[in-house]
């Protein structure tokens, strides 16, 4: 029997099993590992850490009989092995789709005291902070996606607060570049109305215990902290870049057309998720690592894995094309772009919450499908 070995029960490696056609599935021998018991939707994990949200969903309910699971952290990836905590894995094909770490661009006093989202339970241990924080000055460092995220809940949960000041610290001269200047500018006022102060043009040089060591025109300051959240810069697993048989940047590894890491010679060998560096063929730039290229690539993923084991072709690459961004600003609003419609406020919102609910859907159709 073919062993498919899956590490990591995310958007991505869930997305392969998902789509994996159901005949194939039965026949072949797969095994999902993960560190967690439970899948935990990264993309609201800024809300774990404001309000304690549960976005986990245990495997056993998702997960048909037939797919075997373990609970067991990967350590390294090898040719033909994967040695984790608790016993080493062999494969015919390995999916890897492990996620996202922190990355501080090396620079001083993160690591020691800054603090990020990573996954759901180091979310958990960052909400008993913020209720500790009964006043001062609560940091969000990198004003990108999952930054204003985390800050627009913040400001939700402390409006009523006149002891928490909420402080935002970027080093571009906007927020969110990933929109038009009217869409970031409606979502810096809005957030400004709800009591952030926004330091834009400000890049950080150190993070210190209670302050943060800024440059902005050619100034250095210090900007008081009594709590620092670091959201200024993800990478790939950890576990890529200490595994010897990946040319790996930042933890991820470029991937050809059939999701194959580039210089490794090995075709059984797939990385999905944000781990994996995609070229966008338009521009030759890579696509952002987001839950939606994510499931895109699981989805292809699978339909190579069944084509493979029923001798067919698969001559056709992946490309990926955006369907759109829609950046929550806490409880009731939201900026976006769906298809090439800007959207915003509630409405903008409500959107966002239909696209969550969507993979809940998936998710729980799982069991059924396969
Ligand atoms: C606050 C925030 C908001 C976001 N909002 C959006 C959004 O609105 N839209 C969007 O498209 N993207 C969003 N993203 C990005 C999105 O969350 C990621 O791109 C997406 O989760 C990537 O999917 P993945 O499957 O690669 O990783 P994940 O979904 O993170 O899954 C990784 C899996 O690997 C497991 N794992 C990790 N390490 C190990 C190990 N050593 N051993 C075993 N298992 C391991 C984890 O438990 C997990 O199951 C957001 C991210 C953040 C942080």
């Amino acid at each position: 029997m073919l062993k498919i070995l899956v590490l990591g029960g995310g958007y991505a490696g869930l997305s392969f099993i998902k789509n994996l056609d159901s005949n194939i599935a039965k026949s072949a021998n797969i095994t999902l590992i993960s560190n967690t018991n439970f899948h935990y939707k990264s993309i609201l994990l800024h809300e774990v850490v404001s309000h304690r949200d549960d976005i986990t969903i245990p495997y056993s309910n998702i997960l048909p009989n037939f797919i075997n699971f373990i609970n067991d952290e990967i350590i390294e990836i090898k040719e033909d092995i994967v040695i984790a905590k608790n016993n080493q894995y062999d494969y015919d094909i390995l999916v890897v789709a492990l996620g996202f770490n922190s990355d501080d661009f090396g620079i001083k006093g993160v690591k020691e005291y800054a603090y990020s989202m990573v996954d759901y339970n180091n979310c958990l241990v960052l909400n008993d902070m913020i209720e500790k924080q009964t006043n001062g000055d609560i940091v969000v460092c990198g004003a990108g996606f999952s930054g204003i995220e985390l800050i627009g809940n913040l400001a939700y949960k402390f409006k009523n607060s006149n002891n928490i000041k909420l402080k935002c610290i970027e080093a571009m001269p906007m927020i969110l570049p990933m929109f038009d200047s009217d869409n970031a500018l409606y979502a810096k006022k809005y957030l400004e109305k709800l009591g952030v102060e926004f330091y834009l043009e400000h890049k950080i040089l150190e993070i210190k215990r209670d302050s943060i060591i800024v440059e902005n025109n050619g100034n250095q300051g210090e900007i008081k902290s009594n709590l620092t959240l670091w959201t200024a810069g993800v990478k790939g697993n950890a576990i890529i870049e200490s595994s010897k048989i990946f040319d790996s940047k930042r933890s991820k590894v470029e991937v050809n057309g059939y999701l194959n890491p580039i210089n490794c010679n090995n075709n059984n060998i797939f990385i999905i998720g944000d781990c994996a560096l995609v070229k966008d063929n338009k521009n030759g730039r890579y696509h952002a690592p987001t839950a939606q290229i994510a499931l895109k690539e699981g989805e292809y993923l699978a339909r190579i894995i069944n084509a493979k084991i029923k001798n067919q072709p698969l001559n056709k690459q992946f490309v990926y094309s955006n369907q759109g961004t829609i950046c929550s600003l806490g409880k009731d609003c939201a900026i976006g772009v769906v298809g090439n419609k800007v959207v915003k406020g509630k409405l903008a919102s409500i959107l966002k919450k239909l696209i969550e609910l969507k993979w809940d859907f998936k998710l729980k159709g799982l069991k059924a499908l396969l």
